[in-house]
């Protein structure tokens, strides 16, 4: 896993985002974040610590607390570990200027990882239980994601 993407995108001397590294934990449960972003457009950034950094989506609406609502949940950039602490407003100008707050925060166990599936136990103070996140269509749009709670939890 490489944070270049997250280097290239910002100027650190202009915003308070961190510059972090990469990170690797022999942890059995990872950090999981979503953050409240409203930049352009209001939308929620999931974040789940794997490999070493945290992996990284933009959901564009509320992420769902109960089974059968699906979510769009678009890849971005990996970030660096601390970034999951971050709250604060990305000056104008900058990439995704405005404000960033955490709108839900805990750890999480995978259950099921490969390059199109992701099966993870949350374990926040909104989200709870079983969530997949699963590839739309992993030729054509590898980047959109599907991210809905399973109906049973173990
Ligand atoms: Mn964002």
């Amino acid at each position: 896993m490489s944070l270049t993407d997250y280097y290239s995108k910002r100027n650190f001397k202009q915003t308070s985002e961190p510059s972090g590294e990469v990170k690797q934990s022999k942890k059995s449960s990872g950090i999981y974040v979503i953050q409240k972003h409203q930049a352009t457009h209001l939308h929620y950034d999931l974040r789940l610590e794997m490999e070493g950094v945290l992996k990284s989506w933009a959901i564009p609406k509320e992420p769902p607390m109960q089974p059968n609502l699906k979510r769009l949940a678009v890849g971005t950039e990996d970030h660096p570990i601390e970034y999951a602490k971050f709250e604060g407003v990305i000056p104008e100008g900058g990439y995704g200027a405005g404000k960033v707050e955490i709108w839900d925060k805990g750890t999480f166990i995978p259950i099921e990882l490969d390059d199109t599936k992701i099966i993870i136990s949350i374990k926040g103070e909104k989200l709870k239980g079983d969530y997949c996140l699963i590839k739309l269509r992993p030729k054509i749009d590898p980047k959109n994601w599907l991210f809905f709670k399973k109906k049973i939890s173990k």
